[in-house]
């Protein structure tokens, strides 16, 4: 599917193929983002277990890793989650954890971030380097 001209409400999520495929570990980078609570519970990337996600606009249901559930619900809502001294791209990446990989647009990324400006973030994300496996969307569906 041709992808239209990005702009700044185009919609990136994590493509955790990505991860697969550049012999990295989503898993074990999202155990990293977890709060010092939520590590005691997972003491390793391996204590985590798939459970049903339910997509909260089709309803429909996914086996995913209980980190995302943990971040979305826990981690990603705590004040130390992103701050001034994280890096852009890490920002980024977590920001989009804390949705629970729910597509956000640059515009929404900023807000999350508190850092450099919505094109800005365009332009890195739509770089030639993809940062932490996160590209458009599929079907680049426009927020509102
Ligand atoms: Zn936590």
């Amino acid at each position: 599917m041709p992808i239209a001209r990005p702009d700044t409400n185009t919609l990136f999520h994590i493509d955790t193929e990505w991860f697969e495929n550049n012999g990295r570990e989503l898993r074990s980078e999202m155990h990293d983002a977890l709060c010092d609570e939520c590590r005691t519970y997972y003491p390793t990337p391996a204590d985590s277990r798939p459970v049903d996600r339910i997509h909260p606009q089709t309803g429909e249901v996914s086996k995913v890793d209980a980190l995302w559930e943990c971040i979305a619900d826990h981690c990603g809502l705590r004040p130390g989650f992103i701050t001034p001294a994280t890096p852009l791209t890490t920002g980024i990446f977590r920001a989009l954890l804390s949705n629970g990989n729910n597509p956000m647009s640059p515009e929404q990324l900023h807000k999350r971030v508190v850092k450099s400006n919505p094109s800005g973030i365009l332009k890195l994300l739509m770089g030639a380097e993809i940062e932490n496996g996160v590209v458009p969307a599929q079907g680049n569906n426009k927020s509102k």
